[in-house]
This record gives structure tokens, C-alpha cells and sequence, in this order.
């Protein structure tokens, strides 16, 4: 609000310069102008000084020879002319003389009467108007809501409809019938059917719930409500929970409506798990949704949709039935639908004709919505850079490295030793990646840097699948070895280019022990309870709910996984060693390899793939 009032002052003070300006402006001439008496005139007339005068009612004003200008009153009653032949002046002079007579209404006349009287009062008007709108902070015209930023989307305005989302087709099917519900109540009523009160979005971060929401918006017409949940956390305990209220007061007014709730994990988080503080705040916000989802009426049509990337830390009294009681998850997009989201994003863009989005598809999987997005996006910048007119499939490709692990840093030096060793670091992962039963084709392998990562090897998946086997993940873990493999078996030692590897193949093994059941020595059990679980977000903190001897087996099964990796991708390695130093001289020759010219190398040798 102090922000509106100072916005205000300045522009009644812009207001009052531009208005003194037109004046001055106006009245510019009239002023410099001098004044005569009508002796003056006669005289002036006599000498034959005056060549024109206007006659404006009772204003004269006067036309010098020597292109001056001067102003003088007549006598109301009598007309200019008799006026000055009764002051002697001969008609054969006045004829020299040119006598114009007009009306009173002239422009200035009347902007002289306007200006100083109506102007200032229109711009108080005005600005009381402006200050007036501004409070009501844009809802509905009618619902004045200056407390929160709750907004009322303009379905007009930048429409977005379902045509607009690409997949999610369960998620859509969803809304579509809450959309049905609100525009034909009836027919649900009428056979007893209750109208959902709330629909909660689940998904990652991109995979388009926001989109989603506001393609529900451009498609209901009914009035939406948007607001997001993160603005309800404040520093005073009650002024989130009086937000939400006036929150629902205004959509249930507008009814039927939709609210939609964005991040409400920002306050829906479980009660009293003491995570995050135990927002004593947070908790009152909470309470005041619940309460207020409860207490529609049954025929009631206002719709309640949330979102939320972390439906495992909502408090679960939201997710019972009567609140959200509808819950629909958003997967990350398959290879279809990854390839309409492209689709979509690149109608608006000018993609060369043989461009091929389903090869592009085909290298993203795990992209979310918003990384393609994103990833078209980039492709677009890359083209212009290059001060192309259109997008060529080499630009989708490098973006889809480029979101992946960052921009190419071809500038960063490196020495020949570093290069050789990330050439056969990355050449190990390669061959070993070609050398194991089950595992996924090499795609790319290149050693220019990128991001945070020194080289990569790029494989991909034939065909996409939910679920994994022990068997594919022994292969994954082989591969992610074959990097220290190669580097250990060529140089004797290894860099701290495979930390990162190790990393992974840590995490990958310990998972494998302790979540997925797939030790044999440690049977179909789980280990460890995560405080908030993996699904979609990060893990807190584990419960160790185990003793310690099992700790100690858990570490051993590790051990030896990953042991077995290793040892795996060394017996390739030696067995091929040949090919590990072709492949490796390639590559610090081309520096990247796509999978082709990849797989050509390796068609000399006879390589017999193997188990892990
Ligand atoms: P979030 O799930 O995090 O709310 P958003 O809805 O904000 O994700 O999605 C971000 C962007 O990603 C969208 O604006 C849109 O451009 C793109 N996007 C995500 N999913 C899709 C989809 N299914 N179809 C088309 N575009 C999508
Ligand atoms: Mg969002
Ligand atoms: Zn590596």
C-alpha cells in the first residue's frame, strides 16, 4: 500500500506539470501581448499602424504592422465599427483595415473557461479512481480483496486449454469430470452422487500440474481462483488462517467456482512432526483449510484443486475422504508423450522440416515436462546464436546434453594427461556398458567437458520400462565401474575423476541391500525407515530401526556388489584390452563419438557379451 501511495503522488505531480505546460502554453501569446485603450487604437489606426482586428465578443485582439500582437475591450453595447467612427475615424482609413468578427465559442474561449475550472477536478477524480481500482486488487471488480494475492484468472488472457497439455491422460480424464460436476450439478445430484470437494495434483517438479490447473481454468468457465500456498506462511500465528478464510469467502460469493491451491505442502505438511520447526503457524493455517473444507454445504459448488510435489509429507487429515478426496498423479512423460510436449513447445517455434522430435523423445527419457520445455527452448537460443533461421535437429540433440549435464565447456584447458585419462575413463564405461549382457546401447561418448562432469558416456534404453531387475541393475553397476576400471588397469591409479561414479554405484548397491530386497543374504526385508520418504522428493533422515550386527551384514552385501561390479568390468576390460586403447585413441583424437561411429569400432572384434 505505502508503495501505491508514493506510485499516486508521483503521477498527480506529472499530472500538474503537463497541465501548467497546456496553459502556459495556451495562454502564451495573450500574455506578451499589450494592452490598448481605444484611444490608442484610433490613433494607432489614424497612423495606419493596424492591419487586422478579431473581434471576439467584447475581446479585440489586434494585428501590428510590424507583426506584434495587441488585445483591447470594446464597450459591450455598441459594435466595433460604430464605436470607431464615432471616435472620428474616417471609413476610408477603417477600410484599410480588416475587421473580423467571431464567434464567442471559439477554442480558447471555451478552454479558457474549461481548463482552470474542470481540469483539476477530473484529475482528482481521477486519481481517486485509480486508487480506488488499485485497492481492490483486481478480483472479480466487485470482491474487494486487498489481504492476500489471491488472483482471479482471466481465462481469456493467455488461455491455455487441455489441447495445450500434452499426456497425463488419467489426470485429465479427472478434471474433466470435476469440470462436468460444476457445470451440470444436477445430473450428479439427482442419483445421489456427492460433488468432490478436492482434487490433489501429485507429481515432480515440470511434470505440468500448474499447467494442468490452469488448463482447467481456460476450459470450466467458472471462476478461478489462483493462489499459492507459500503465501499463507507468515510471520504472525493467525494471518495465514484469516487469509485462507477471506480465501473461501470470495470463491464460495463467485460459486460455482474452482480454487486452486499451489505448493500447499507449504502448509499441509503432516502436524507435530517437528520438521521444519513445528511452525505453530503453519499448523493454524492447516486447521482453517480443514475446517473450511468441511463446512461446505453439500450443494455448495466450489472445487478445491492442490498441488503438491510431496504428497508424502501432507498431513494425512487433508487427504480422508470429503477433503482431498481425489487424488491423481502426474508421472513424468513416457517417449509418446514426451514427444507431444515437444510437439508443443516447438509449434511456436521454426523447426526445420526434417527435423525428427520422436529421435529427440527417444534421448530424454526421465525429462520432466518442463526440462522439454526448457530443452526446446534452448535449441531455439542455439539456433539464433548461431545466427540460424531455423532449429535443426543437431540443436535439439545438443540441448537435451546441455539440460542434461550443463553447457559445454570447450574453453576449460586441459592438459594431455587429463585428456588421455578421461578418454579411456570414459572409454572403459563404454566398452564395458557393449560388453554386458541386458545392459542399454552406448548412445554418445564424448570427453569435452561439461557442467561439473570431465566426460560422459551417454546410454539409453531400447524401450522404457517401470520396473527393474537385479540382473539390470548388476549391469548398471558393471558400467558404472568400468571408468576406475579403466583408469586403474591403464595408468595404475585412479583419478578423482570417478568419485562420482563411486558415488553412485554406492548408493545404487545400498539400495539395492536395503530397499529393494535383492541381497541374498540379507533376504526380502527392508532396512532403515525414512523419516520422509523417496518418493518424489529427498530423504531427511533415516530411522536406523535395525541392530547393529545387521549393519554390519548391510555394509559386507554392499561391499561385495559393488565388488563384483568391479571385478566384472576389469575381466572385460583385460579380455578386450585392445579395444579399450582404440576406442580411447578416438576419442582423443574426435574427442565425441556417436553411437554409429561407436559401434563400427567395436565390429572388427568379436565380442561375446557377458554376465555380471
Ligand atoms: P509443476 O508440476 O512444477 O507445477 P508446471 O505446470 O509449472 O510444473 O510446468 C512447467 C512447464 O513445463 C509448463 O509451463 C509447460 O511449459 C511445461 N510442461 C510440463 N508438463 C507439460 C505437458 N504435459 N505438456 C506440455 N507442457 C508441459
Ligand atoms: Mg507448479
Ligand atoms: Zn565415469
Amino acid at each position: 500500500m505505502q508503495k501505491l501511495i508514493y506510485k499516486n503522488i508521483f503521477w498527480a505531480i506529472i499530472t500538474m506539470f503537463v497541465f501548467m505546460l497546456v496553459f502556459s502554453l495556451l495562454f502564451e501569446n495573450t500574455e506578451k501581448a499589450e494592452t490598448l485603450s481605444i484611444n490608442q487604437i484610433v490613433s494607432k489606426i489614424n497612423s495606419g499602424e493596424i492591419t487586422k482586428i478579431t473581434v471576439r465578443g467584447d475581446d479585440l485582439s489586434i494585428d501590428l504592422k510590424d507583426d506584434k500582437k495587441a488585445i483591447a475591450k470594446k464597450e459591450a453595447e455598441a459594435g466595433l465599427s460604430q464605436t470607431l467612427k464615432n471616435y472620428g475615424i474616417e471609413s476610408s482609413i477603417l477600410d484599410n483595415v480588416d475587421i473580423e468578427i467571431k464567434d464567442r465559442s471559439g477554442f480558447k474561449f471555451w478552454m479558457g473557461i474549461i481548463i482552470p475550472t474542470l481540469l483539476p477536478l477530473i484529475i482528482i477524480i481521477a486519481i481517486f479512481l485509480f486508487i480506488l481500482k488499485q485497492a481492490k486488487g483486481g478480483v472479480n471488480q466487485a470482491l474487494s480483496f486487498g489481504k492476500s494475492n489471491l488472483k482471479l484468472f482471466n481465462s481469456l488472457k493467455n488461455r491455455v486449454t487441455f489441447k495445450d497439455v500434452a499426456g497425463l491422460k488419467e489426470a485429465k480424464q479427472e478434471l474433466v469430470e470435476i469440470v462436468d460436476f460444476l457445470k451440470n450439478p444436477k445430473k450428479y445430484l439427482a442419483i445421489g452422487a456427492k460433488i468432490p470437494r478436492g482434487v490433489l495434483l501429485m507429481g515432480s517438479p515440470g511434470t505440468g500440474k500448474t499447467l494442468l490447473a490452469r488448463a482447467v481454468a481456460g476450459e470450466s468457465g467458472v471462476p478461478f481462483f489462483y493462489i499459492s500456498a507459500s503465501e499463507f506462511v507468515e510471520m504472525f500465528v493467525g494471518v495465514g488462517a484469516s487469509r485462507i478464510r477471506n480465501i473461501f469467502d470470495t470463491a464460495k460469493k463467485s460459486a460455482p467456482s474452482i480454487l486452486f491451491i499451489d505448493e500447499i505442502d507449504a502448509v499441509g505438511r503432516e502436524r507435530g512432526t517437528g520438521i521444519g520447526g513445528g511452525h505453530d503457524e503453519r499448523e493454524q493455517t492447516l486447521n482453517q483449510i480443514l475446517v473450511e473444507m468441511d463446512g461446505f454445504e453439500k450443494e455448495a459448488r466450489i472445487i478445491v484443486i492442490a498441488a503438491t510435489n510431496r504428497p508424502d509429507v501432507l498431513d494425512r487429515a487433508l487427504l480422508r475422504p470429503g477433503r482431498f478426496d481425489r487424488q491423481v498423479v502426474l508421472d513424468l512423460p513416457d517417449i509418446n508423450d514426451r514427444e507431444a510436449i515437444l510437439q508443443i513447445h516447438g509449434a511456436d517455434k521454426i523447426i526445420e522440416k526434417n527435423v525428427n522430435l520422436r529421435k529427440v523423445a527417444v534421448r530424454t527419457p526421465g525429462f520432466s515436462g518442463a526440462d522439454l520445455a526448457n530443452l526446446m527452448n534452448e535449441a531455439a537460443i542455439l539456433a539464433a546464436r548461431n545466427n540460424r533461421k531455423t532449429i535443426s535437429q543437431d540443436d535439439l540433440f545438443e540441448s537435451v546434453e546441455k539440460v542434461l549435464l550443463g553447457p559445454e565447456r570447450r574453453g576449460r584447458v586441459i592438459s594431455l594427461k587429463e585428456k588421455e585419462i578421461t578418454a579411456y575413463h570414459e572409454a572403459g564405461h563404454a566398452l564395458v556398458t557393449a560388453s554386458i549382457k541386458g545392459s542399454d546401447p552406448v548412445h554418445k561418448i564424448s570427453i569435452i567437458s561439461r557442467g561439473r562432469a570431465g566426460g560422459y558416456t551417454m546410454k539409453l534404453p531400447i524401450e522404457e520400462t517401470h520396473l527393474k531387475t537385479k540382473s539390470q541393475f548388476l549391469s548398471d553397476l558393471a558400467t558404472l565401474m568400468g571408468g576406475y576400471a579403466a583408469e586403474k588397469s591403464i595408468f595404475g591409479e585412479v583419478s578423482t575423476g570417478a568419485s562420482n561414479d563411486l558415488r553412485e554405484a554406492t548408493k545404487l548397491a545400498r539400495a539395492l541391500v536395503t530397499q529393494f530386497g535383492m541381497s541374498e543374504k540379507l533376504g526380502p526385508m527392508t532396512f532403515g525407515e525414512s523419516q520422509e520418504l523417496v518418493f518424489l522428493g529427498r530423504e531427511i533422515s533415516t530411522t536406523k530401526n535395525y541392530s547393529e550386527e545387521v549393519a554390519v551384514e548391510i555394509d559386507k552385501e554392499v561391499r561385495s556388489l559393488i565388488n563384483r561390479a568391479y571385478k566384472a568390468s576389469q575381466r572385460i576390460l583385460k579380455l578386450h584390452q585392445k579395444i579399450l586403447e582404440k576406442i580411447a585413441k578416438t576419442l582423443i583424437e574426435k574427442e565425441t563419438l556417436e553411437q554409429e561411429d561407436f559401434y563400427k569400432l567395436l565390429k572388427d572384434y568379436k565380442i561375446k557379451p557377458i554376465e555380471v
